[in-house]
């Protein structure tokens, strides 16, 4: 077997597929050659479709029910008035009480030793199921990121920023390397963790650029993708991840959001943590999605994520069992429920 370093993509390409990312439903209907004028267009009104043709790409022409297309396209649904699941969960605009544990705009600190950072509100994709959807971003700016850096620098007991969003990768490479460097020059903090989907949404992120900047700091670099289902690696996240291995010290882990439609089934769940292994990516969570207003079509029950856990334990190696957990406001950690 040759072996080849991974080559980065040129940096105009990711800005410019950013740019030109699908954004009406008639579009997405003429491009997958299906008829999605059933679609609710008023469900679209705050939170618009949005989504990537290298992930369009990816999915199965003429099929509805197609898993990536089921996770962006806007349902009816999402304007139904449904404030309590079957199991008794309530649904709330801010089921996660992030503003609560804000300890300046754009930090939310909930578990001791790390705290995370909104980085940007922008995404690069539009998850129907997105915790953050309804999230007051005006009153978490990036702009007034100063307080956040004041807190940071003070408590010494941060040894841990988590970037996330919005999607920390959709910022320029020339204002993330600031931030990092900023948050590099904070002896106290020892890892940098990013949470991020372009590098399966958009894999042309990964520029030499961006390479350099995680390779440069002295941080220890973890970066926490998102991919739901098997069909969302192909050979450019492949690349993707191979380019971001390359820079040494980094660890790749994905986590996953258990979704109704999408991936509530073991086979599904167990191919993808093997292709993500093959890809160099081991995975960490398996989400219960949270109990956001508008996202009741892609709950899963508990009684029902446990069996798909279980079965998911019974073929796969342990390291390629993600941890079944959910979040819920006001404990130490998440919970882990298998
Ligand atoms: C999920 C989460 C974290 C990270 O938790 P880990 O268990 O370390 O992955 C940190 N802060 C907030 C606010 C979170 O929601
Ligand atoms: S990429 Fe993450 S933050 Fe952005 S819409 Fe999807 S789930 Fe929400």
């Amino acid at each position: 077997m040759v072996f080849t370093d991974p080559e980065p993509w040129q940096p105009h390409v990711w800005r410019s597929e950013l740019k030109d990312a699908v954004t009406s439903v008639a579009e997405l209907g003429r491009v997958l050659r299906l008829p999605l004028e059933d679609c609710d267009e008023g469900a679209i009104a705050g939170f618009p479709l949005r989504v990537p043709r290298p992930f369009v790409a990816r999915m199965r022409r003429n099929d509805p029910d197609d898993p990536l297309l089921r996770q962006v396209l806007p349902a009816a649904a999402e304007k139904e008035p449904v404030s309590v699941l079957p199991d008794g969960t309530r649904l709330s605009v801010d089921p996660l009480r992030e503003n609560d544990y804000a300890r300046a705009p754009a930090l939310i600190q909930k578990y001791r030793g790390r705290a995370l950072l909104i980085a940007t509100p922008a995404c690069a994709v539009h998850c129907r199921y997105c915790f953050r959807k309804h999230f007051p971003y005006e009153d978490h700016s990036p702009g007034r990121r100063e307080a956040a850096l004041a807190v940071l620098r003070e408590d010494d007991e941060i040894a841990e920023v988590i970037l996330s969003g919005g999607d920390p990768l959709v910022m320029t490479d020339a204002s993330l390397g600031r931030l990092i460097r900023c948050l590099d020059s904070i002896l106290h903090i020892e890892r940098l963790r990013i949470h991020t989907r372009l590098p399966i949404v958009l894999p042309s992120r990964i520029t030499r650029d961006l390479l350099d900047i995680l390779a440069s700091t002295r941080l220890r670099v973890v970066v926490v993708v998102h991919a739901n289902h098997p069909q969302e690696l192909d050979s450019d996240t492949a690349r993707a991840f191979a380019c971001l291995r390359g820079a040494p010290g980094i660890t790749l882990l994905n986590q996953t959001v258990l979704l109704r439609g999408v991936n509530d089934a073991a086979p599904a769940l167990c191919a993808l943590s093997e292709r993500l292994f093959a890809q160099g990516v081991l995975p960490y969570y398996l989400h219960m999605p949270d109990a956001v207003i508008g996202t009741h079509g892609f709950h899963v029950t508990e009684v029902r994520a446990r069996q798909i856990h279980d079965a998911m334990a019974e073929r796969l190696p342990g390291y390629l069992l993600p941890k079944l957990a959910r979040e819920e406001p006001g404990r130490a950690a998440k919970t882990v429920l298998a």
